[in-house]
C-alpha cells in the first residue's frame, strides 16, 4: 500500500476526513478526487475561517474556483502536509494543538502563521505567510511619521 493510500484510510478512521467533507458539505463546496487521495472542495461558502484553503483530513477546502489550487501546486504541497499532520496527531486532536500553535504564534509574533509549528513544517512560504512575525516586520520597518501612522495589514495565510 502506497503512504498516501495508508493516509488516506487512516485519515477516515481517525474522524478527519469525514469531519473535512462534513465542513465541505455544509459550506455548500464542489468536491472532486485530487492527486495522493486528497479530496478538493472548492467554491466553499461559509464565512468562517476566513482562509483561502484550509485543510481538515484529506479534505483541502477551498473558497476559491477549483482552478485556484490546480494552478497553485506549492500551495496544495502545503495542504497536504496539513493531511500528513492529522496522521500524526491522531486524527481531530489536530484541531486543538493547531489553535495552540497558532495562539503561540500570535504570542510571540504578533500573528497566527509564523511560529505556528504546523505552518512551519508545512512550509511558510508555500502556504502564502511571510517568513517574518508582524512583530519583526513592524520592528524592521521605518517608523512613520506620527502624522501619517500606518498599521501593516497581517497577510491572509492558508489555514490548517
Ligand atoms: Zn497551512
Amino acid at each position: 500500500m502506497d503512504r498516501w493510500a495508508l493516509k488516506t484510510v487512516v485519515n477516515v478512521v481517525n474522524l478527519s476526513t469525514p469531519l473535512g467533507l462534513m465542513i465541505a458539505v455544509a459550506g455548500r463546496s464542489r468536491l472532486r478526487w485530487g492527486p495522493r487521495g486528497l479530496v478538493l472542495a472548492s467554491d466553499y461558502r461559509l464565512p468562517v475561517p476566513t482562509a483561502p484553503a484550509f485543510t481538515v483530513g484529506n479534505v483541502v477546502v477551498s473558497r476559491r474556483p477549483s482552478e485556484f489550487l490546480d494552478s497553485r501546486p506549492a500551495l496544495l504541497a502545503h495542504e497536504e502536509r496539513h493531511s500528513w499532520q492529522y496522521v500524526f496527531c491522531l486524527g481531530l486532536p489536530m484541531l486543538p494543538l493547531y489553535a495552540l500553535g497558532a495562539a503561540w504564534s500570535y504570542v510571540r509574533g504578533g500573528d497566527v502563521g509564523v511560529h505556528n509549528p504546523f505552518e512551519r513544517l508545512a512550509g511558510l512560504a508555500d502556504g502564502g505567510y511571510p517568513l517574518v512575525s508582524a512583530r519583526e516586520r513592524r520592528r524592521l520597518s521605518p517608523s512613520p511619521s506620527p502624522s501619517r501612522q500606518q498599521h501593516p495589514r497581517p497577510a491572509r495565510p492558508a489555514a490548517p
